[in-house]
This record gives C-alpha cells, structure tokens and sequence, in this order.
C-alpha cells in the first residue's frame, strides 16, 4: 500500500476515535508518567510535534487503554514517514514492540474493525519496506495480535 493512502486509512479509522479522559490518561504516578501527561494532554494525536513523539519513544506503555488507542495514529503516522525514509527512528521500534504486545489494547468499547485493519496495514506496510528484515520477528508477533484482536471486534463495530 502506497504512503499516501495507508495515512487516509488510519486517519479515517481514528476520526471518530473519542479522546481519553483529560484525568485518565496515565495509570500510574512518578515523574516519568507525569511527563507523559504533561505532554499529550488537551492534544489531539496531530498536535504532538514529531519531537516530543521521538522523546516519548518508549512512552506507549505508560498510557491508559484510552488514550494509548487516542494517541496511536500519531505514533503510526510518525513511524510511516520513518520506515518510507528508510530511518531507524525509535519510535519505529517501540511501536511494533508495543504492537504485538498485549498491553492495556483493551479501551473501553474496543478497537473498530476499521482501526485493526489499519494497524495491519501498517504492519504490512514494514514488511514492504523492511529491505534488511530488521522487523519481521516484530511485525509477525504484531500481526497475530492484531488478527486476534480482528476476530474478537463485534461485526459492525466499524
Ligand atoms: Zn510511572
């Protein structure tokens, strides 16, 4: 899938994704976490600048379901310029690790069908681009998840 349409595919699955709530989007309590708040909160995913995504690389875990499911498409869309310019960006990684884990993907009303199958596409968008197979390990794992998670989304939940 070409850059250009696989950003649509995510960008219209996440349109009517509902923000967390503004107290909700951290779980835990220390400056780390605190951080994460500070940074995202009161943002939509197209206002975080590419570099507080790049400090907040390895953040993904620290989010709530919500608002990791919230803040997804700005990791996604970050990770796609990354891997179309053959980059090595951190974000790339934490990404496709976070994505083949089973780490709080369960947001309150789940993902849509529409979501999961843009994940997927992006999963497959790596393997299209990954001319040194840095990724296939992770993007497999990725891909089994996201598939399972397909089968679980109730029919119409689009
Ligand atoms: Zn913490």
């Amino acid at each position: 899938m070409k850059t250009k349409a696989l950003t649509e595919l995510i960008r219209s699955a996440w349109c009517e994704c509902p923000p967390p709530d503004q107290d909700n989007i951290i779980e835990h309590q220390c400056l780390e976490c605190h951080r994460v708040r500070d940074d995202f909160r009161n943002k939509r995913p197209e206002d975080i600048p590419s570099e507080v995504l790049e400090y907040h690389s390895d953040s993904l875990p620290f989010f709530s379901a919500n608002a990791k499911r919230y803040y997804y498409p700005a990791y996604l869309l970050h990770a796609i310029s990354d891997v179309e310019r053959r980059g090595d960006s951190n974000v790339t990684m934490f990404l496709l690790f976070d994505l083949g884990s089973d780490h709080r993907h369960d947001p309150d009303g789940g993902f849509t069908q529409n979501q999961i199958e843009a994940v997927l596409s992006f999963l497959n968008f790596v393997t299209e681009h990954d001319d040194l197979d840095d990724w296939s390990d992770e993007v497999e794992l990725a891909t089994s998840k996201w598939r399972a998670l397909l089968q679980q989304s109730p029919a119409g939940n689009t």
